[in-house]
């Protein structure tokens, strides 16, 4: 994630909400050994997200959507696992009306709790047993205000639509365990008027037609945590190709010019993921990407899975900008491939990133990465922490900046070969999965053979400027 503007808003509508999530979610014991799966999974930074006593292994979503009704219809078939006996479970959906609930093909009771589909099967669900959630839902889906980065969630636009928004989006238009630590695979079917394109992630499959309306197929078979999935609807100049054996698909707003910067910089893609895989290590997806959007409402660019959507105030100079490409791309390493068990962690997304774009401006011919840490340093404000930086500071330049000199120490403290295989092996040996600060300082540890702990303190939550290495 990379802003454009907008100051961080505190999330005060989400904190009063979640109060009245918890207030109910305290697991109660049934009499058979049964008991509901929490309705918040635990993470205070984004109360009332997720929830418990189940682990998501795939979403089959079919989705419906017509832009002049501003009207979405689907079908949300969850396979998931259960990790507690479980006498009922939540999922997230915000709005949209739940029509049919069924598990295992059996109806099930249902019911809305503010922004919880909460359902209870015929059957209790053993520990350990894999069941079958479908959902039929439909109504007119809404943005997600409270996303503290703007406007989040389902955005009607002028031509369409678009879905995405961190901490949180997607509950906006399919239900979901909405946490990161419970990613999933997907298979996405989207269904808009003919002539409209339907970009989500992952790879593109079969399209098809039929009665004035067409079917888009996507899948993304690499484990994804829902706030990177998206869906855009509307009129967009398609590229296709092929780069490194995989699809990679990207794609402009019509309106735009072919030859403009959303353009030039998204052709960028391939050779700009191909240097970062130089530093970090295999591209860890199946397809590649980019969608660049004007509607002003996205004043951000975030990295979706395996297809960044980027805002339209990047661009405003009509140059390229390559830095914001590159920030989105190091997180399909660093964010999405290995991604965060709590957003505490979140500087292990946007500090690797921001790092990721000084390796670029220094390898594109610009200022060194020792250069711009030497220039931020001077300009940082260690009163405020990298590591758990509230709530209120979860895109602050703190996160960003300071997270990038954090990457930076640790280069000049262990020395370019044990930092880049670290990176490598980081990237490797959490592939696919999520991770915690301890975890990296624990690898770190390993690789460089040093005490490592006093070094990541300093640099993430010191409140004075920590010595030079
Ligand atoms: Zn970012």
């Amino acid at each position: 994630m990379r802003r454009t503007s907008a100051p961080v808003r505190p999330g005060l509508a989400v904190a009063v909400a979640a109060a009245v999530v918890l207030a109910g979610c305290l697991p109660s014991r049934d009499d058979d050994g049964f008991h509901p799966g929490a309705a918040d999974i635990g993470d205070p930074y984004v109360p009332g997200a997720g929830n418990g006593g189940y682990d998501v292994d795939n979403y089959r979503l079919a989705v419906d959507y017509d832009p002049p009704g501003d009207r979405l219809s689907g079908r949300a078939v969850v396979t998931a696992t259960a990790t507690e006996p479980l006498s009922r479970f939540n999922l997230d959906l915000v709005g949209l009306d739940v029509t049919a609930v069924t598990v295992d093909d059996a109806r099930a009771e249902h019911h809305r709790d503010g922004d919880e589909l909460v359902v209870t099967p015929e059957r209790g669900l053993a520990r350990g047993s894999r069941f079958t959630v479908e959902v039929t839902y439909a109504g007119v889906p809404t943005a997600r205000p409270d996303g503290q980065l703007g406007s989040g969630g389902f955005l009607h636009t002028e031509d369409g639509a678009i879905a995405l928004g961190q901490p949180y989006s997607a509950a906006t238009w399919f239900p979901v365990n909405d946490h990161p630590s419970d990613k999933a695979t997907y298979e996405i079917e989207v269904t808009v008027p003919d002539g409209l394109e339907a970009l989500s992630n992952g790879v593109p499959g079969g399209r098809t037609s039929a009665g004035g309306r067409t079917t888009w197929r996507w899948a993304e078979r690499t484990p994804m945590a829902s706030y990177l999935s998206t869906l855009v609807i509307g009129d967009y100049r398609v590229t296709t190709g092929t780069h490194a054996g995989k699809p990679i698909v990207t794609a402009v707003p019509e309106r735009l010019a072919a030859t403009g910067p959303e353009a030039s910089s998204l052709a960028r893609t391939a050779e700009i993921a191909d240097f970062l895989a130089g530093r970090f290590g295999p591209y860890p997806f199946e397809s590649y990407g980019g969608i660049a959007v004007t509607d002003p409402r996205v004043g951000y660019a975030l990295e979706t899975q395996s297809r960044p959507v980027y805002g339209p105030g990047f661009f405003r100079s009509g140059q390229p900008n390559l830095g914001v490409v590159t920030h989105e791309l190091a997180h399909q390493w660093f964010g999405n491939s290995v991604a965060v068990a709590r957003w505490r962690d979140i500087w292990l997304n946007e500090g690797f990133a921001t790092y990721a774009e000084w390796l670029w401006e220094e390898h594109d011919g610009g200022r060194t990465a020792q250069r711009n840490f030497e220039l931020r340093y001077a300009m940082t404000d260690w009163s405020r922490p990298t590591l758990d930086p509230g709530r209120g500071q979860l895109f602050g330049s703190a996160v960003y900046t300071r997270g990038a000199l954090a990457v930076h120490a640790l280069r000049r403290t262990v020395g370019d070969d044990a930092f880049f295989t670290i990176l490598r092996t980081w990237t490797a040996e959490r592939r696919g999965g999520n991770a915690t600060t301890d975890d990296l300082v624990a690898l770190a540890e390993r690789v460089s053979g040093k005490d490592l702990r006093p070094l990541f303190d300093a640099w993430l939550t010191g409140r004075t400027a920590p010595t030079l290495p």
